[in-house]
Parts: C-alpha cells; structure tokens; sequence
C-alpha cells in the first residue's frame, strides 16, 4: 500500500486528510507545518491500550495528539469490533471486523485500517455527510437504531446530526458528547446547543433503566453511578434554564 505521499495527519488534532494537502488542518485550523505524512505518523507514534474489562480496551495514539479521542475495541463472539478509530495507523494490532463511529470529528485512520484489516466501516449518515467525512470511505451509512453481535447503537442527533451512543453488555460508550470542564460534566459546546440537550435528555431515557457500570468517553473510563451524579446535575441544571 502506497499511502505515504497521499495521506496526511494533522499533528495538533490527529486529522486525516486523505489524498490533499490543505493549507490548514480543515478540522482545528492548525497550518500544514503540523502536517506529517501518514507513514511518517505510523513511525513516530504508536497504538497503546489498556483492559476496561475482559471483553473492551481502549486504543490511543502515543505521544498523544493534541485532540485525538479514545477508540476502544470490543472483542465478542470471536471478533473484534471497534468504537471509533485512533489517527495512527498500525499493522500490529488485532484485526478488527467492523468500525463503528459515535460521528464524524474523529475518523483518523480508518481508511487504512479498512484496506489492511479488510474491515467495515459504518457511521450514521448524516455524519457520513459531513464535508470532514467527504474523503473517507464507509461500508454502511446506516440511519436507524440497530445491534449487531451484542453492541447496540442508538441515534441521539446533537453534537452532531448523525452522534450516535452505544452500549455492549454493561458498558456505555459516549465519546464526547458529554466533556469534562473544571471537573463537571458539560455538554460538548462544538455542536448547535439547543439539540445538544434535547439528545441529552434522549440518551438519559434510553439508558436510566439500563444497568451500566462503566462509561467510556473520550479521554476517561469511569464508573458510571459516579459518572451518573455528574450527568444529573447537569440535567438539572439544564431544566432550569
Ligand atoms: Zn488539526
Ligand atoms: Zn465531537
């Protein structure tokens, strides 16, 4: 595979940009100095992981980029099946069978991961619609709540149009729809508010009567009843206003 001279990777927020060379990052704006090349990303940086559990790890990039945000892996019925996929390309890791994104700021590499691993990718279509998705190839761009080998996928529009949340047995997988800001919970402020909190309230219906124990964002793995305190008062506090 040549992608050396095609692709590129935004060394401040871990963009991909396949097959052009912008004079900014179109995703953080940072100018193309920060740009290496996709093989140059895969020497300089690598994948590390660490167990949530028996079944799910989670995947970063190190050294770190800026703005990238954890991926996780979740192996099940004797597959491997991803949330969302780190900006670093490696050929060292298990063979994923699917890539499924919560949305659209966060694809790193897995167009290569997709060509490599012969894997598929599936994102809501809304996000697949996204002028940052433009270049990046999807399998399936589905537009309905669904499950597939025990993950189950549910549509809350929001951050994005096409943010999409899932569970896998007792683990919550929200990527940032939900950051942490002076040690509470916000509502990610990259994305039209108003629908931001109405998915908000969405999310809180389909999971309340779920027994989570832990939720894995974008930069935490946290216990969810700590997590869920957090998360109520913001509700709270939304209400009121
Ligand atoms: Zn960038
Ligand atoms: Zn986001």
């Amino acid at each position: 595979m040549n992608y050396s001279q095609t692709q590129f990777v935004c060394e401040k927020c871990g963009y991909n940009m396949i097959g052009f060379y912008p004079k900014s990052c179109p995703f953080c704006g940072a100018s193309n100095e920060n740009f290496i090349t996709a093989k140059e990303c895969s020497q300089k940086y690598k994948i590390v992981s660490f167990k949530v559990n028996s079944k799910v790890t989670s995947l970063k990039s190190y050294p770190s980029f800026g703005l990238e945000h954890s991926a996780y892996s979740i192996s099940t019925n004797n597959k491997v099946f991803w949330i969302d996929c780190p900006s670093t390309f490696s050929k060292d890791l298990e063979p994923m069978d699917k890539i499924f994104f919560t949305h659209n700021h966060f694809l790193g590499a897995s167009n290569l991961y997709r060509g490599y691993y012969t894997s598929f990718v599936w994102i809501h279509k809304y996000d697949s619609e996204h002028p940052l998705s433009n270049k990046h190839p999807f399998d399936k761009k589905f537009t309905q709540d669904f499950k597939f080998s025990g993950i189950e996928a549910f549509h809350i529009n929001g951050h994005t149009r096409g943010f999409t949340f899932y569970i896998f047995e007792n683990i919550l997988f929200i990527c940032d729809y939900f950051i942490k800001s002076n040690g509470h919970l916000i509502l990610n402020p990259y994305g039209p508010i108003e629908s931001t909190k109405k998915g908000a309230q969405k999310f809180y219906k389909l999971v309340e009567n779920r027994e989570i124990e832990t939720v894995c964002g974008y930069n935490y793995v946290i216990d969810y009843q700590n997590w869920k305190k957090d998360f109520l008062m913001l509700l709270k506090k939304n209400s009121e206003k």
